[in-house]
């Protein structure tokens, strides 16, 4: 994407003859022509759109404020005209994009910062709360930002709310060692899950969280019995289909009669952890902990929409683009992560595709 806005040649030349390995950047091509571009400029833009899971309106909405601020229409001007050698020239409400003028295109109204869209002054308030719901932190709201939106000083004005909100200091998980485990991880989506009870304010609720793409799944128990444990199992697992194993404690509601008929009838493998070495269920605490930190919240759906849309940082995706193959809309227009992949194919489809 960033090579687009030049127009490069590319030829094989046998390292032994390479006597000026920048020759490059010394023997540059004549200016592109605009409209040997447009094509590919066009399936960019058509890509991004395609990919952004952002009704309609709502990135109108950008649109036309991006239309109405007075910054960026001049930073649109500089980047389809071509910016000063040097940063000295530029208007001073520009120069905070002079030092990433590099990243910066335009598709129709919309700014670009790679492939994030550029947001105007007057909603970067409502986007920051948006990317806020959930309460995950600092480092899981840039990512969130990350995905989708940028602007100047985002990663500090993301740090200013994080650290000034209450709701975000009580959540952050205590930073205690966790033991490292070698689970190997299962081939795909819901193949190894994990069950487990977690308590808050004296209400009972199952947690489950698929080992492959760490999506949790949270019911609430009215008793602590097996029977209701079970039902709710075989709601979820009407959602998701049955695991090839489940692991769980030896907690009575997971033992006894009803569950292993349980186990039978719906063909998986049930695993009991040993109480004597609670930290083989590794997955299932760590859910355990995800799951209150969720329930804690004034809004506990959305925080919880906001842990399965945001990627995690031991994939770089989030657990629903490993559950289901796709990013889920939420309150924060999101970019898929088959972005680059889809532009890529579009791109040396139009290259291959002979004129
Ligand atoms: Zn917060």
């Amino acid at each position: 994407m960033r090579l687009m806005r030049y127009n490069p040649t590319a030829e094989y030349v046998p390292g032994k003859r390479l006597v000026v390995a920048d020759a490059l950047s010394r023997q540059p091509q004549p200016e592109p022509e605009i409209s040997e571009l447009t094509g590919d400029i066009e399936a960019l833009e058509e890509a991004i759109q395609e990919a952004w899971p952002i009704s309609s309106t709502k990135l109108d909405i950008v649109k036309q404020q991006t239309m109405r601020d007075s910054e960026l229409q001049l930073v649109k001007r500089f980047v389809t005209e071509g910016w000063l050698k040097y940063s000295a020239g530029v208007p001073p409400e520009v120069k905070k994009y002079y030092s990433v003028r590099n990243h910066l295109t335009t598709s129709n109204e919309l700014v670009l910062y790679d492939s994030r869209m550029v947001i105007p002054q007057c909603l970067r308030g409502e986007m920051l709360q948006r990317i806020h719901e959930g309460h995950q932190g600092i480092v899981k709201c840039r990512t969130r930002a990350k995905c989708s939106m940028w602007w100047p000083g985002i990663s500090k004005r993301i740090q200013e709310m994080v650290t000034s909100c209450r709701e975000c200091q009580v959540s952050q998980p205590s930073r205690r060692r966790e033991t490292l485990l070698t689970t190997p991880l299962p081939s795909h989506p819901w193949e190894k899950v994990a069950a487990d009870i977690c308590e808050l304010n004296q209400e009972n609720y199952l947690v489950t969280v698929d080992y492959f793409s760490r999506y949790i799944d949270i019911a609430h128990l009215k008793d602590m019995s097996s029977e209701t444990t079970i039902a709710k199992l075989m709601n979820i697992f009407a959602r998701w289909g049955c695991p090839n194993e489940l692991v769980t404690d030896n907690g009575p509601r997971f033992m006894g009669r009803a569950f292993s008929q349980f186990a039978k009838k719906y063909d998986f493998k049930h695993t009991i952890t040993s109480p004597r070495y609670p930290q083989v269920n590794g997955e299932a605490e760590r859910a355990i902990r995800t799951a209150k930190t969720i329930l804690r919240q004034s809004d506990p759906f959305l925080a919880l929409m906001a842990y399965r849309s945001t990627p995690l940082q031991a994939t770089g995706v989030s657990p629903a683009q490993l559950m289901f193959g796709r990013q889920i809309p939420t309150t924060v227009p999101t970019l898929e992560t088959s972005l680059l992949g889809q532009i890529r194919s579009r791109l040396s489809r139009r290259i291959t595709e002979p004129n």
